[in-house]
């Protein structure tokens, strides 16, 4: 029996998702995916995440918080709703928060300010976040050290040897996604993943974005579910050049601790 592995991200709520959801549930089990970890996105997607989740006690989870692209429709009530959310036992983070400039879905400075709100709302109720960032590195890191921020994950790394060198130096975990499995686009972080110490890596499908584009049997409508993070973690594991079941242990703690769950 493998060792179970946490997927730390997987964007159950999405609407991809709606027709055979509990299917998806079932078999990430089945691959001993478990407990997966349901990304809020927004307030209505977390307080749904947070729903669901409590139907799989243990085996599921939910972060609550909005995504920099829906920071445009933020209040101050969001924030309020969000505090009641994370009371509910089954939420274990605030996120994903951060800001994106690649898109700039929302104005950056109202990315910014509910960016730093989430923080202090973590803070307050000491929380892990679950971090997003995309193209705004020098922002990101200046608002998280001005909050001093230390519990959090960088969740979908892609970034530069600089940039991972930055996050953990601030103690910070990171989520590493199908992109390596991408002989292209993901060759430099197969190189970085090494300098990643197993106490501060985690994995993620990041489902129903980021489908491993090496899978032997190409999923439907190509979508990403969590019942292909076992193909991410040997895809981490020959990069590191260790047993796929060391590292699985060792995520899987990892995860554990920095969740609390
Ligand atoms: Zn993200």
């Amino acid at each position: 029996m493998p060792t179970p592995i946490v997927d730390i991200g997987v964007n159950l709520m999405h609407r991809s998702f709606h027709q055979d959801r509990e299917q998806v549930v079932e078999r990430a089990l089945e691959n001993q995916v478990s407990p997966l970890i349901i990304t809020g996105t927004s307030l209505r997607n977390s307080q749904d995440a947070a729903r669901y989740a409590s139907r799989y006690p243990g085996k599921l989870y939910a972060t609550a918080g909005v995504h920099p692209h829906d920071a445009k429709s933020c209040t101050e009530d969001t924030i309020t709703k969000l505090r009641q959310l994370a009371a509910q036992q089954q939420v274990v983070a605030i996120g994903e928060c951060g800001l994106d400039y690649n898109r700039d879905f929302s104005p950056r400075d109202v990315q910014r300010k509910w960016f730093a709100e989430q923080i202090r709302l973590a803070q307050d109720l000491d929380m892990p976040l679950f971090l997003h960032e995309r193209e705004a590195f020098t922002d990101f890191t200046a608002i998280l050290k001005e909050h001093d921020v230390r519990h959090a994950v960088v969740h979908c790394f892609t970034g530069s040897y600089a940039e991972l060198k930055a996050y953990l130096d601030l103690g910070y975990h990171i989520g590493i996604t199908g992109w390596i499995c991408d002989e292209r686009r993901g060759k430099h972080l197969r190189d970085l993943v090494r300098i990643i110490p197993l106490d501060r890596l985690m994995i993620e499908t990041d489902a129903p974005f980021l489908t491993p584009r090496d899978l032997k049997e190409k999923p439907a409508e190509g979508r990403n579910e969590p019942a292909f993070l076992p193909h991410i973690l040997n895809a981490v594991a020959r990069c590191i050049g260790k047993p796929a079941d060391e590292i699985a242990q060792a995520t899987t703690e990892t995860a554990k601790a920095f969740f609390r769950i």
